[in-house]
């Protein structure tokens, strides 16, 4: 709808346009970090994929310091018109360089092509077109007349949607009117790095953005630096708690977007194939490495039977594999670690009594994958049921009455999204007013879009992005 195409670059030159070594990118330049490289690999073969050159605190203080300059003396006092014409380059520049990007974030992380062409790499284009339109109507976002932005935002995100994660942060900073420090996931940082080429191409004055390199302490050392003025962060319940606790008392803006185990729920009325499709997107979307994913099925008892036959024959045909090739549906896990997290969750549902189903699918000898697998006759109490495991991995409990369906979605911790399936517009109404989740989807799963705001109610954070209220997330309204 927004002119998309992609460019006609064959797959191999962007094979070959991955570079050996990278640099943070700071101040306007690609420069050395002052910490020992890292290796970060391809989760599809285990092999290193590149060389990563490592920020350090004292590159943070640097980071931030350039931030600072160019907010006080470049993007803070232009006009929102001119900070939106930015936006648009940046959203351009990703369109141009669709295929490249979509390679890199497939060798780097690990998820299908597919993925990668389709939604990631164009919905991260999408969000920079969004947020360029609001540039000049901050006084249009229901904060008074003329909000102000908060200055320097610290952004630490996690490796699952490296560059949607970093554009969902950037584009609303920016069209704000904030400059930027961002740091992606020591396993993922790739695809950011080049988002900072493309920035640079479109000629972004130096220190608006800057990306440093590095794993939880230079994320520490960001979130923590008293030059900032505002903390975005996606990633782990755990470490975004320790986040607003060592931010307590500061004044320092924060937004958090944790972890979630989702609900699916299909009622007996439901178009059970559609509903298997949307079972299906709902967990095995890259490999179920997703913070909204619908990891928990919750099915209606009348067809709960049939249901599991459909979804486990669906299961089947998924073809689990090479992250490159076209034809894969789910790709690899991005790193060993978090396989073993997962291999050790099913393991531990398999001891807590769950019957553990896995397609038979064969997969490649090298590189990290994980199956996807459903587990049933599981106990509410147990850890496969309670805790995200961040994988391709399904449990599934029924329910008699829709209080029991919301009963059951509710007891978590989490509140990120959840999806209900059925063909009577109230049920679904009545459903979501129940659900204590900050996205429900009625009959489709795991849609977005710039316009719609994302988070998460509970312990799955606060704030949130997209939409005028990501919008307002990076301003201070002034009466
Ligand atoms: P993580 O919390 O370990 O790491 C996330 C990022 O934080 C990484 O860049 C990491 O280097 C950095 N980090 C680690 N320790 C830090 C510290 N003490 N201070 C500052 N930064 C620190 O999470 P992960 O394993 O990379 O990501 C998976 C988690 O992220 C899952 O729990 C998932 O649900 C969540 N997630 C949430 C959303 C959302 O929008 N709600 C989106 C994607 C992922």
């Amino acid at each position: 709808s927004d002119g998309w195409t992609y460019a006609p670059a064959p797959e191999s030159a962007a094979i070959a346009a991955v570079k050996d070594r990278y640099l943070p990118f700071v101040d306007g330049t690609f420069v050395e970090g002052h910490g020992d490289d890292a290796e970060t690999f391809n989760p599809g073969t285990a092999e290193v994929l590149a060389t990563v050159s490592q920020s350090t605190t004292a590159d943070v203080d640097t980071a931030v310091a350039a931030a600072r300059r160019a907010y006080e003396d470049v993007w803070s006092p232009m006009s929102g018109a001119e900070r939106g014409r930015y936006l648009f380059r940046i959203a351009r520049g990703l369109a141009e360089r669709a295929r490249e990007l979509a390679v890199l974030e497939c060798l780097d992380n690990g998820k299908p092509i597919r993925e990668t062409r389709d939604f990631d790499v164009p919905t991260a284009a999408q969000h920079f077109f969004y947020h360029a339109g609001w540039a000049d109507k901050l006084g249009h976002l229901g904060l008074g007349p003329a909000p102000r932005p908060l200055g320097v935002a610290a952004q630490v995100i996690p490796w699952n949607f490296p560059l949607l994660m970093a554009a969902w942060k950037i584009a609303p900073a920016l069209a704000a009117g904030n400059t930027v420090v961002i740091k992606p996931a020591e396993t993922t940082p790739l695809s950011v790095l080049v988002l900072a080429e493309v920035m640079a191409d479109a000629g972004l004055p130096p220190g608006v953005v800057n990306v440093v390199t590095g794993a939880g302490d230079v994320g520490s050392a960001l979130v923590n630096h008293p030059g900032v003025d505002k903390v975005a962060f996606t990633g782990s319940t755990a470490v975004g708690r320790g986040i607003q606790h060592s931010l307590a008392g500061t004044g320092r803006r924060v937004t958090l977007e944790l972890g979630g185990k989702g609900a699916n729920i299909v009622f007996d009325d439901a178009a059970l194939d559609q509903a298997v499709e949307g079972i299906v997107t709902g967990i095995f979307f890259n490999a179920g490495q997703v913070c909204c994913a619908g990891s928990r099925l919750l099915v209606q008892e009348p067809v709960a039977e049939e249901l599991l036959a459909k979804l486990e024959a669906r299961a089947q045909t998924l073809r689990v594999g090479d992250p490159l090739d076209k034809n894969t549906d789910v790709g690899a896990i991005n790193s060993p670690r978090q396989k073993a997290k997962i291999d050790e969750l099913v393991a531990a549902g398999s001891e807590d009594g769950a019957h553990v189903w896995r397609s038979s699918c064969p997969v490649p000898e090298r590189g990290w994958y994980v199956s996807p697998t459903i587990l049933t006759d599981v106990a509410g109490s147990s850890r496969v049921v309670r805790e995200e495991i961040f994988g391709p991995v399904l449990t599934v409990e029924t329910f008699r009455t829709p209080d029991e369906a919301v009963a059951k979605a509710n007891n978590t911790p989490y509140g990120l999204s959840a999806g209900v399936w059925t063909e009577k517009g109230s049920r679904a109404m009545a459903m979501a007013g129940a659900l204590k989740a900050g996205v429900v989807w009625d009959n489709t799963f795991n849609r977005f879009d710039p316009t719609a705001a994302f988070g998460g109610f509970k312990e799955s954070g606060f704030g949130r992005e997209g939409g005028p209220s990501g919008m307002a997330a990076y301003l201070e309204e002034q009466s």
